[in-house]
């Protein structure tokens, strides 16, 4: 039997029971979000070097 409940809210990260709303809202833990939030920056950092390097062959 399947049961499908929308109040587990699992962190998309390290799957984890989400227990916050804030966290639930986030689909991350505290913890998680905060790295999260790291790679994304450090991602886009990445991009923007990326683009610097492009613009400077051009
Ligand atoms: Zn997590």
């Amino acid at each position: 039997m399947v049961k499908t409940t929308t109040e587990s809210v699992q962190c998309q990260r390290c799957g984890r029971k989400l227990r916050t709303p804030k966290a639930m809202e986030l689909g991350y833990g505290r913890v998680c979000h905060s790295k999260y939030k790291a790679e994304k920056a450090k991602e886009e950092m990445d991009r923007n070097q990326m683009r610097l390097e492009l613009d400077g062959v051009n």
